[in-house]
């Protein structure tokens, strides 16, 4: 099938070649000077009629294409209108070769080139563009007018002045003869329009820009050689050289745009660097000027023709003043003084497109400043501008010329670094940083304390768009934030949130989850009331990992469900196998934490439901640890399923309380059954007598609610001996028994000695 359609368009191609190739006569003929001028003339239109007539069948052929912009097909109807006089004009002049004696001029077939020029004209002109506002438009359109304005000064003095003046001519002839100028001057001022608002528009507009400037160059030389030097050229000279390529590149355009999908590749708005075609135009026409008035008397024409020369000169610099100082207040942060979000994503796009080389490192840094909100909202606005101009400062004084340092916005930077001799020295760079921006900020008589979070992104092989490597860079900046704050970091891929949360789950799947367990003891005797689940990650490459270095993330993309149902699961699982095995143990409780996620989930009473009918373990030996940022919003659904749960015989535990805000109202409407006092609360309890009182207080609260408390984090015989005095039943640490597996676990439980002799010692 595909071979099918390959054929035809093959076919087409070869004959677009072909009927180029009969045009080549003519180069032919320019080069040898072959043939008597009849025969040039004869051949010229004989060669002309294959291309012109197959520019005619394509050009209906684009009318009737599928899906083509309304625009665009009006302006192929234009130029097929065009194409048609083209082929007439050429059939007629072949015609006319055979008749007796040649027709004078203009014969039917000159009308009949002229006539096609309106229709080219309004083509160009009709192709669709860009949406732009109002000011874009008359801007494009004063450039456009500057262009034809000098070209029309440059026709006036060579073609048409010397046309009109021209002794005792038919005034037809002459009318006829300025026509052609005249118009060619209009396909200049659509060939400008659609040059200066395409300037990356795709081949086969710029085919047809090239078919369009080769006719205007043929047509002006053409008449200026024969007005001002009486030159008339015949078939075979080289304007019919010129003509024929013109010919066969608007056959080449409208081949080109048939098998396009689309009029413009990657069309941008801009000028792109054809913003010099204006300024090209008024040189040209002063040029022309001077070369006019070089015969005149100083006074008054001369000397008159050189001060408005050098007026416009003058124009001409103060505009491209004004420009570039317009360009300057467009890319810059009016706070600051830094470059924009603008200019920082041209250079980040020229950055992506800079080939890679090994001696040439690009990369980019993105900055956060650290407690600046909070610098903001208690000192006001002015005093944080003080600190982002403070760190405009530093900024500039770390980075070198060639290196862009912009805001992004709010108290987000970004620094470009396109090239740089390795990236250890990208690396230095964002530790200088990191320490310039440690300095204090003084803003009146208040000392304004930032640091920044800096995420380094290297321009390589997977970096080939703006997003990615702003991604990287944003990934490395947040893993910074999440890991302490005021330094920086290099993008690596296990930085990826996407990336790390797919491999996590990838890590459930793949069975690299372990669950150890930490044994919370009854306080007065030493012996285990309960086990805590806590999960681990063996990591196939960095080893065993800590549910601090993964959690939080797999909270925040959700991946904790699933490792939460899996932890929930295996730990059930075990637990239920040390009770089979050990009569002793069927008292001990199991603890499992869960994550504020699954606590919103629908399903959750049901899932649980089902890992204990799976695992058999029972509902009543179930403790669920919840964290109080649970607590404190408890929606109806959530106390629903807390209550279902409850119901089953599960108990609800508030872990680390005391470091959210629970708001103590809620533990009375919340089922919940035990109290974990956080360890910061424990720590220093045996030294120090206001963490006493406060870890006491926490106690008999937690009494008034009758809730069982379990003290976590206890390191010492003395923090033991204390939370007993205290009337803390129940606690958790190190100082008894670290987190084991489950085997390990399993044996403690079957000697049921645990640490006993340790707390009693105490
Ligand atoms: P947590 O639930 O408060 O667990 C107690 C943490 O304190 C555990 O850290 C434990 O190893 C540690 N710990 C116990 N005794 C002492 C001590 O005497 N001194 C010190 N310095 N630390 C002690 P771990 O295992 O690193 O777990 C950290 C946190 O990760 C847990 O805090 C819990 O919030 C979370 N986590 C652990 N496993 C899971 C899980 O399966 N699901 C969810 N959602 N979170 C989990
Ligand atoms: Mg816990
Ligand atoms: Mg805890």
């Amino acid at each position: 099938m595909a071979q099918l359609r390959a054929r035809p368009a093959r076919l087409l191609t070869a004959s677009v070649w072909g009927s180029g190739a009969l045009l080549g006569v003519i180069l032919i003929q320019f080069v040898t000077g072959w043939g008597t001028q009849l025969q040039a003339g004869m051949i010229n239109d004989l060669a002309y009629l294959p291309v012109t007539l197959l520019t005619a069948a394509l050009g209906l052929r684009m009318i009737l294409k599928d899906g083509l912009d309304r625009r665009e097909r009006r302006a192929w109807m234009l130029l097929e209108v065009s194409f048609v006089c083209q082929v007439v004009a050429h059939a007629v002049a072949l015609t006319q070769h055979f008749l007796p004696g040649l027709p004078p001029y203009p014969s039917v077939s000159d009308y009949l080139y002229t006539a096609a020029i309106p229709f080219v004209f309004a083509g160009v002109l009709m192709l669709p563009v860009a949406r732009r506002s109002g000011v874009e438009h008359l801007k494009l359109l004063i450039d456009s007018l500057i262009v034809v304005a000098g070209a029309c000064m440059a026709l006036w003095y060579l073609e048409i002045g010397p046309l009109m003046q021209t002794p005792g001519a038919d005034p037809m002839l002459i009318v006829f003869s300025t026509a052609v100028p005249v118009l060619d001057l209009l396909l200049v001022f659509a060939l400008i329009t659609l040059l200066l608002q395409r300037p990356q528009a795709g081949a086969a507009v710029g085919l047809l820009s090239g078919a369009v400037a080769l006719k205007v160059v043929a047509d002006s030389t053409y008449t200026i050689a024969y007005v001002q030097f009486g030159v008339a050229f015949r078939p075979g000279d080289w304007p019919f050289v010129l003509w024929a390529a013109s010919a066969f590149l608007m056959l080449l355009a409208v081949h080109r745009r048939l098998r396009q999908d689309s009029l413009t590749q990657g069309e941008r708005q801009g000028r792109g660097r054809l913003g010099w075609l204006p300024y090209g135009a008024v040189v040209l026409a002063c040029g022309l000027l001077a070369f006019v008035a070089r015969q005149q008397a100083v006074y008054p024409l001369g000397g008159m023709v050189f001060g408005a020369i050098v007026l416009t000169a003058l124009v001409i610099a103060r505009q491209m003043f004004a420009q570039r100082e317009n360009r300057r207040l467009a890319v810059t942060d009016p706070l600051t003084g830094l470059s924009n979000r603008a200019l920082i994503g041209e250079r980040l796009a020229e950055l992506t497109r800079q080939p890679l080389r090994d001696d040439r490192h690009g990369a980019v840094l993105l900055i956060d400043l650290d407690r600046f909100k909070p610098i903001n909202d208690a000192y006001g606005h002015e005093a944080g501008d003080a600190v982002l101009k403070a760190v405009a400062t530093a900024l500039r004084a770390v980075i070198r010329s060639g290196d862009t340092a912009g805001r992004l916005g709010g108290d987000e930077f970004a620094v470009v670094l396109p090239a740089l001799p390795s990236r250890e020295a990208a690396e230095s760079i964002a530790q200088r940083l990191v320490d310039a921006l440690r300095t204090p900020v003084i803003f009146g008589d208040l000392v304004l304390g930032v640091e920044a979070s800096i995420g380094v992104a290297f321009r390589d092989e997977t970096t080939t768009d703006i997003e990615q490597l702003i991604a990287h860079a944003d990934a490395a900046m947040y893993a910074v934030k999440r890991t302490g704050r005021g330094r920086y970091r290099v993008y690596t891929p296990e930085l990826d949130t996407n990336a790390r949360d797919a491999e996590l789950r990838r890590a459930v799947e793949k069975d690299e989850l372990v669950v150890h367990f930490q044994p919370v003891v009854d306080l007065a005797d030493g012996g285990p009331m309960a086990v805590e689940a806590l999960v681990r990650w063996n990591h196939p490459t960095r080893g065993l990992l800590m549910p601090g270095a993964f959690i939080d993330l797999a909270e925040e993309t959700g991946a904790v469900i699933p490792i939460g149902e899996w932890v929930l699961r295996d730990a059930c699982r075990q637990a239920a196998g040390w009770r089979a095995g050990n009569p002793g143990a069927e008292g001990v409780r199991l603890s499992v934490n869960l994550s504020p996620r699954q606590v919103m989930q629908a399903g959750l009473v049901d899932t649980i439901r089902g890992i204990l009918a799976e695992t058999g373990f029972p509902a009543d030996r179930l403790v669920l640890e919840l964290t109080e940022s649970v607590i404190l919003q408890p929606d109806e659904q959530t106390v629903a399923r807390l209550t279902a749960l409850r119901e089953m015989g599960i108990g609800i535990s508030v872990d680390d309380f005391g470091t959210g805000y629970a708001a103590l109202s809620y533990l009375r409407a919340l089922p919940v059954s035990v109290l974990k006092i956080d360890r910061s609360f424990v720590t220093g309890i045996d030294t120090d007598p206001d963490a006493y009182a406060v870890a006491e207080a926490l106690v008999r609260l937690a009494q008034a609610y009758r809730l069982h408390v379990v003290a976590e984090g206890i390191e010492s015989a003395g923090q033991a001996r204390c939370l007993i005095d205290m009337g803390c039943g129940f606690g958790q640490g190190y100082y008894f028994a670290r987190p084991m597996p489950g085997a390990d676990l399993a044996a403690l439980l079957a000697s049921r000695r645990t640490t006993r002799t340790a707390v009693t010692a105490a």
